[in-house]
């Protein structure tokens, strides 16, 4: 069994079990994915005889949590009503479709404001968690940190702790940390790990941090442009990543591959990954 929980992003569109089979493919015991189209809003109709053969794998398996994205077009900041509606849609429909696989992990981008201001988009954020978080659900719901592209909400810890704050059922809510997005944004995980950690330990709480999405950095640091690179091929450097995956702090979080990979792509990553694993 591998030591690290650690997998990849992969396609929506082959169906579940086939993520589930490509996870071991590439050595990895757990994989993100969409429900839906990453780019607009349509579901596939559930396939439960499918979804059931991904859980028994999962259980043969040993799987550690799965992680649901949101589609890129969920933003409950919006200017535009239709779109702020269609958050509510698309969160509550994902969010039901996940408590097939019972107690995993479902992540969403907080949302771009659009010149509306952070303040009332936060308003608008945290609304569309207390009207869609159930208390019998069984699902952790992660914002996810932003490199600050554009207007983005959750460009800080401080953002993402205003959302948390105004939350009804904090015990459902979590945290996923981009490595390339915080460096984007502003937080030297290159040079200052231990502190960039403490610092969210005090404003959020290491408590809510759920997932890591372990992405590597096109761009150089506080650049708030959001390009992803190979690990170790970036400007996070592979040191970075081999502070992070064996941190006293991050032990037992699971972590995610974004990297601009095929399924081989990710299968050297994390032979990579688990050779620094100490
Ligand atoms: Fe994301
Ligand atoms: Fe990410
Ligand atoms: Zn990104």
């Amino acid at each position: 069994m591998s030591k690290l929980v650690i997998g990849a992003h992969q396609s929506f569109a082959k169906g579940f079990l086939q993520m589930g089979k490509d996870a071991l493919y590439i050595n990895s015991n757990t994989f993100q994915f969409f429900m839906r189209n990453p780019r607009g809003a349509r579901a596939k109709k559930f396939d439960e005889e499918d979804a059931n053969k991904l859980k028994e794998l999962m259980v043969e398996y040993n799987f550690g949590k799965i992680l649901c994205h949101a589609p890129y077009t969920l933003n409950p900041c919006s200017d535009k009503e239709r779109v702020r509606e269609l958050a509510y849609e698309v969160m509550e429909d994902d969010l039901n479709r996940m408590e097939f696989f019972p107690n995993n992990l479902y992540n969403f981008h907080p949302g771009s404001h659009v010149g509306q201001g952070v303040e009332s988009a936060t308003e608008m954020i945290v609304d569309l968690l207390n009207h869609t978080l159930k208390e019998d659900m069984t699902t952790t719901v992660l914002l996810e940190t932003m490199a600050g592209k554009g207007t983005e909400v959750g460009r800080s810890f401080e953002e993402l702790r205003d959302i948390i704050d105004g939350v009804n059922l904090k015990e459902k809510m979590g945290v996923c940390l981009d490595t390339c997005h915080i460096y984007d944004g502003g937080y030297d995980i290159v040079n200052n790990l231990d502190l960039v950690l403490e610092e969210f330990d005090n404003i959020v709480g290491l408590k809510y941090l759920k997932a890591i999405h372990l992405n590597d950095s096109k761009n150089p640091f506080a650049s708030h442009k959001d390009r992803h690179e190979k690990i170790g091929q970036g400007s996070l450097g592979i040191e970075t990543f081999n502070n992070i995956i064996n941190h006293e702090k991050l032990k037992g979080i699971p972590f995610y591959l974004e990297t601009p990979n095929d399924l081989d792509g990710y299968k050297e990553e994390v032979l990579l990954l688990e050779s620094l694993k100490k």
